[in-house]
């Protein structure tokens, strides 16, 4: 038996969280079973714990969660043997297959991805989805040409999870970096991070008729979309690239191509869920290098499984400041 929190739809179709002890028999299929240590609380796991699932939940009872870190407690894998530390992002994990909110999880091998090296598994669960996608968003930038030199770099949604991450590693990496917050009183939080200044939100979520505005950015993390997006594309520097990982205020963009056009600006989506072995290997190594752990350390709350229904809550009205990780033991 094991304790999970476990979504059931009542009467009215609604979904309602209650912790349970779970017999091991009605864990999904996969070749790997994993005694769960942290998970994480993100955007998504917000949807998915909401009564209607947020739309990604497709069956109950479910076990939600869409990360994982632990130790494999039993394999049919090669690749993993009992006491191997892993660690779980994505592959639709928490939303149609069950997820990490239990103290086991079972899944396929091929999702799973060995703890780097100088992780533990409670920091990789303080990096978790946000974390990663944040290094996925510096990475695309840098493939695109981003360096230090070329000037400053915005991120958006700076106070949560996707927005600390990347401020902490970016401005480890030395970029001077800009932060959007709509909450003002996250400015020395955002600073501790290493932001050199705070940018109110109410400046850049606005549409504005001009498709060109003054040159500003170099680069930008994007997880909110929207009015701010278009605004960004049209505050970027020549050449300069938008890596666009969330839609926190918006999925819509009433955007122009004109910044495409006569700035050869770049869009770059970042998805975190399919993404294959190597690059996650490759994101994973550059946090264990590129995000400070003190920073990190200093970005998270801890919580337990019952915490969970109002922490969802709280993250999808966006009141959750930085990283979130769940002891479910
Ligand atoms: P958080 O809630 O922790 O962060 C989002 C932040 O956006 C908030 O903290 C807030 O920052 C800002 N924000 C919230 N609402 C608005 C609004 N209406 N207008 C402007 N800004 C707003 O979520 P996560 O960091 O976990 O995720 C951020 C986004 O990235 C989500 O949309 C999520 O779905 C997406 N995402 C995408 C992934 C991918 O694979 N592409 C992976 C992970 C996340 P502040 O208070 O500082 O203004």
């Amino acid at each position: 038996m094991f304790k999970a929190l476990m979504l059931e739809q009542g009467e009215d179709g609604l979904a309602k969280a209650e912790i349970k002890e779970i017999d091991e028999t009605a864990l999904p299929e996969g070749d790997v079973t994993v005694a769960v240590e942290y998970s994480t609380v993100n955007y998504k796991d917000g949807l998915c714990l909401s009564p209607k699932g947020g739309g990604l939940v497709r069956n109950y009872p479910h076990v939600a969660g869409i990360d994982f870190a632990g130790t494999v407690e039993a394999s049919e894998d090669d690749r993993y043997k009992p006491g191997d530390k892993v660690v779980l992002t994505g592959w639709r994990v928490g939303e149609v297959h069950w997820g990490g909110y239990a103290q086991k999880a079972r899944v396929k091998a091929d999702w799973l991805v060995p703890l780097p090296k100088g992780l533990e598994p409670r920091q990789a669960m303080a990096v978790g989805t946000a974390g990663f996608t944040a290094m996925l968003a510096v990475m695309a930038l840098e493939d695109h040409g981003l360096t230090p030199d070329k000037g400053e770099v915005l991120v958006t949604g700076a106070a949560g999870g996707v927005g600390s991450v990347a401020t902490a590693i970016l401005a480890h990496l030395g970029y001077d970096v800009a932060g959007v917050t709509g909450r003002p009183e996250t400015g020395d939080y955002l600073k501790s991070l290493g932001a050199s200044r705070i940018v109110p939100r109410e400046e850049l979520n606005e549409t504005t008729k001009r498709p060109l505005e003054t040159e500003t950015w170099a680069g930008c993390v994007d997880a909110v979309g929207g009015e701010m997006l278009a605004r960004v594309l049209g505050q970027m520097k020549y050449g300069g690239s938008v890596a666009a990982v969330g839609l926190a205020g918006g999925a819509g963009l009433p955007a122009t191509v004109v910044p495409f056009l006569l700035r050869a600006v770049n869009l770059l989506g970042i998805d975190s869920v399919m993404q294959p072995y190597e690059n996650r290997l490759r994101a994973w190594e550059r946090i264990a290098r590129d995000l400070p752990m003190e920073k990190l350390d200093a970005m998270v709350q801890t919580a337990t499984l019952s915490d969970l229904p109002k922490l969802g809550a709280d993250i999808l009205n966006g009141q959750v400041k930085g990283r979130v990780v769940v002891d479910v033991n």
